[in-house]
C-alpha cells in the first residue's frame, strides 16, 4: 500500500496531535500515524492539564486555534488558578482531568477534523529526498509519502523501563518501544542523548482512608482554558487529597537505595530536576522529616488515584511498604507501580525556530523528542511544528512566535538557542516579559496572528476583536466615571486605602493595590449597570482584562519598551552562510558556538550561552550596524 499526502505525523501524544489538527487546519492533507489509537492525547504521568506557566501555554495553544484547552476544559474535573495571591503575571490554571475522557474528547476531535487521516502503524523508517518528497515506511508493510514529515515519538523512542533491578523495553507502561525509527534518525545523523523520567504508583481507592487526609478542593468560581465562552464542562468535580510521608516512610525508601536503578548505576540519563523522585527527594532534601504528597483521581468515577510526589522506580514492594507507613495508606492496594524511563532525545540546537531539521530539510520535531517534559511543553511545539510543516509544504512563510509574544516562543527559541542538559520544563523564570505574557490576553496577542495565517477560522478572531473592543469601551467608562469622597471613602478605609480628599477618576482609584473592581462593584451601582450591560458570555473576561491593564499599566509599558529594543536586535539578520570562522576578533567559544548554532539574527545571538555583550558588538560592527 502507498498513499500521498502533504504533511505526515508520527506519534498521536500531545505534540502529535497538536501537530496534527494545526497542519489540517491550514488545509495540508494530512495522515497521523501512531501506534495505539486507543491511547491518543494519553496523559502518560499525571492526570492534570497546566500548572505555573504550563497553564499559559495551554491558553496560548487555544489563542492559536489549538484543541488541548478544550479537551481539557471538557474533561476537567477540578480547576484551579495557582499563584490568585500573586500578580497577575503569575496567575496560572491548572485543571485536573479525567484522564481516559481527555483522550476520547481529543480523538473524537481529531476523527472529525477535515483534511486530517489516522493510520495506526509503527514507523520505521524514513523516506528523505532533500526536501522535494519523502515519507515513511510502517512495520505493516505501508508506504505514505509526504513533503514533510513531523516526528513526536515522545519516550518511545529506544525506550527502556526499570523497576527496581527489572528493566525491559517499552515506550511507556504497557507499551511497545520504538526502536527501529530510533535507529534510523540515528543513521541519519541527527546528534542524540538520553534522557530519564519517573512516574508514580496508581493507588486503588477503595483502600485508602480518605478521614485520615486533608481534602482539597478546586476554586469555588473557576475560570476555564479556552476563550471560547460556550465549551461545556459537564463532568463533576472531584477534590484531591494530601497526606505526609514520615520518618518511617524515608527509612523504608532509605534501605531500599541499593536497589533503586537511580542509585545502582542502572540509569545513567538525567531526570527532571524539578519533578524529583521520591527517592531522590530523600538523598537530596535528607535533612526533612516529612514529603507532602497530594491524592490525585484519575477521573470522574474511577477508583484510581495518581500520587502526585511518590514518583519512583524502586521495588514494588519497598514502594507499597513505604506508603503503608503512612496512616491513611495502612492497608494501601495499588493498581500499577510507579517506574522510570530511559530514552531517546535529540539536541534541540539542530533545529531552526519552526522545529525543522537544519540537517535534514521537510523533517520537524517536536515534544519529549525535543528534550522536553510535560504535556503542555509538547503541545505548544507540535502546533508550531504541524503549521510549519504544512506552510512550507504550501510555499508559505514561516510562523515563528518571538519571546515577548508567548511563552511557547521563549520555549522554541530557548531551546534552539541553548538546547538542553536535563528534561526541560517551563517556568516564569525563563520568560524575560512575563507581565506581557499573562494568561488572560493570550488571545489578544496571538489569535489575530493565527488568523492571518488560516489557523483559525473568522468566528473566533471576531470574538477576539469583540473582546478587545468591550475592554476599551469599559476602560473609557471607568476613565470617564468621577467618583466622590462620600461615595467611596468609608469602603477605602475598610481595605485600609487612604480615603478621597477631593472627587477622582475610577480608573485612578482602582489602580491602588487594595482597590479591586469586583468591589467597587458593590459600592457604585453605576459600575455593576455598566458591567451588567456588557455582553455576559465575555463579561468576566473583559472585566479581568481591564483591571490588569489599569493596575500594571506602568509595568507593562516598562516592558513593551525593553521587548521593542529587543525586536530592534532581532531586525538585525545574519545571513545563512556568515563565516564566524575566520573572525579572529570574537572570542574563541563565541566563535565556536555561533558556528554551531547559527542564530538568524542578533537577539538570537546574543542569548547564546558564551556569547557575551563584546562578541555581539562586534558582529554588529561586521553587520554595519
Ligand atoms: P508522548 O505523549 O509520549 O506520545 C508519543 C506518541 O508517539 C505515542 O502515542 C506513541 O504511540 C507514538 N509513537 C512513538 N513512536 C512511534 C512510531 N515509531 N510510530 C508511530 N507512533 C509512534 N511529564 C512531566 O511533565 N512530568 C512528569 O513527571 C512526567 N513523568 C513521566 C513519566 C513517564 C513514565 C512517562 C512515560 C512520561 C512522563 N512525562 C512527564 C512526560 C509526558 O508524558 C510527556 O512530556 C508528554 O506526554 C510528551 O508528549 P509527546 O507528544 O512528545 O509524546
Amino acid at each position: 500500500m502507498t498513499e500521498t499526502y502533504d504533511v505526515i505525523v508520527v506519534g498521536g501524544g500531545h505534540a502529535g496531535c497538536e501537530a496534527s489538527f494545526a497542519s489540517a487546519r491550514l488545509g495540508a492533507r494530512t495522515l497521523l500515524i501512531t501506534m495505539d489509537m486507543e491511547k491518543i492525547a494519553q496523559m502518560s504521568c499525571n492526570p492534570a492539564m497546566g500548572g505555573i506557566a504550563k497553564g499559559q501555554i495551554v491558553r496560548e495553544t487555544d489563542a492559536l486555534g489549538g484543541y488541548s484547552a478544550i479537551a481539557a476544559d471538557k474533561a476537567t474535573i477540578q480547576f484551579r488558578m495557582l499563584n490568585r495571591s500573586k500578580g497577575p503575571a503569575m496567575w496560572s490554571p491548572r485543571a485536573q482531568c479525567d484522564r481516559l475522557k481527555f483522550s476520547r474528547i481529543w480523538r473524537e476531535k481529531l476523527e472529525n477534523t477535515p483534511n486530517l487521516d489516522i493510520w495506526q502503524d509503527e514507523v520505521i523508517d524514513l523516506i528523505l529526498d532533500g526536501g522535494k518528497g519523502g515519507g515513511v515506511r510502517t512495520v505493516l508493510g505501508a508506504t505514505f509519502l509526504a513533503k514533510a514529515v513531523v516526528i513526536t515519538s515522545g519516550t518511545f523512542l529506544n525506550g527502556l523501563m526499570h523497576l527496581g533491578r527489572t528493566q525491559w523495553q517499552g515506550g511507556r507502561m504497557a507499551e511497545k518501544a520504538s526502536l527501529p525509527l530510533a535507529e534510523t534518525l540515528r543513521k541519519m545523523g541527527l546528534v542524540t542523548g538520553r534522557m530519564k523520567t519517573g512516574t508514580p504508583v496508581r493507588i486503588d481507592g477503595r483502600s485508602i482512608d480518605f478521614s485520615l487526609t486533608q481534602v482539597q478542593w478546586g476554586d469555588e468560581v473557576e475560570a476555564r482554558f479556552s476563550y471560547l465562552p460556550d465549551v461545556p464542562r459537564p463532568l463533576k468535580r472531584r477534590p484531591c487529597h494530601i497526606v505526609n510521608t514520615s520518618e518511617a516512610t524515608h527509612e523504608i525508601l532509605r534501605g531500599a537505595l541499593a536497589d533503586s536503578p537511580l542509585y545502582n548505576g542502572q540509569i545513567q540519563s538525567i531526570g527532571p530536576r524539578y519533578c524529583p523522585s521520591i527517592e531522590t527527594k530523600i538523598v537530596t532534601f535528607a535533612d526533612k522529616s516529612s514529603h507532602q504528597l497530594f491524592i490525585e483521581p484519575e477521573g470522574e468515577s474511577t477508583n484510581e488515584y495518581y500520587l502526585n510526589g511518590f514518583s519512583s522506580s524502586l521495588p514494588m514492594d519497598v514502594q507499597v511498604a513505604a506508603l503503608k507507613t503512612i496512616p491513611a495508606f495502612r492497608n494501601v492496594r495499588i493498581f500499577r507501580p510507579g517506574y522510570a524511563i530511559e530514552y531517546d532525545y535529540y539536541d534541540p540546537t539542530q533545529l531552526r525556530h519552526t522545529l525543522e531539521s537544519k540537517l535534514i530539510d521537510g523533517l520537524y520535531l517536536a515534544g519529549q523528542v525535543n528534550g522536553t517534559t510535560g504535556y503542555e511543553e509538547a503541545a505548544g511545539q507540535g502546533l508550531i511544528a504541524g503549521a510549519n510543516a504544512a506552510l512550507k509544504v504550501q510555499g508559505r512563510e514561516p510562523f515563528v512566535l518571538s519571546r515577548d509574544e508567548a511563552y511557547i516562543g521563549v520555549l522554541i527559541d530557548d531551546l534552539v538557542t541553548k538546547g538542553v542538559d536535563e528534561p526541560y520544563r517551563m517556568f516564569t523564570s525563563r520568560a524575560e516579559y512575563r507581565i506581557l505574557l499573562r494568561q488572560d490576553d493570550a488571545d489578544l496577542r496571538l489569535t489575530p496572528r493565527a488568523a492571518e495565517i488560516g489557523l483559525l477560522s473568522e468566528e473566533r478572531l471576531a470574538l477576539c476583536r469583540r473582546k478587545e473592543s468591550l475592554i476599551a469601551e469599559t476602560l473609557a467608562w471607568l476613565n470617564a466615571c468621577r467618583v466622590t469622597p462620600d461615595m467611596l471613602n468609608p469602603y477605602l478605609e475598610s481595605v485600609g486605602s487612604t480615603p478621597l480628599g477631593q472627587g477622582m477618576r475610577l480608573d485612578a482609584v482602582l489602580t491602588r493595590p487594595q482597590v479591586t473592581l469586583r468591589d467597587l462593584m458593590d459600592e457604585l451601582p453605576e459600575l455593576q449597570a455598566f458591567s451588567d450591560g456588557l455582553d455576559s458570555s465575555l463579561r468576566d473576561d473583559v472585566l479581568e482584562c481591564a483591571e490588569i491593564r489599569l493596575k500594571y499599566a506602568g509595568y507593562i509599558e516598562r516592558e513593551k519598551l525593553a521587548a521593542d529594543k529587543l525586536r530592534r536586535l532581532e531586525e538585525v539578520r545574519i545571513p545563512d552562510n556568515f563565516d564566524y570562522a575566520s573572525l579572529s576578533s570574537l572570542s574563541t567559544e563565541a566563535r565556536q558556538k555561533l558556528a554551531k548554532i547559527r542564530p538568524v539574527n542578533i537577539g538570537q545571538a546574543s542569548r547564546i550561552p558564551g556569547v557575551s555583550p563584546a562578541d555581539v558588538n562586534i558582529l554588529l560592527l561586521l553587520l554595519g550596524r
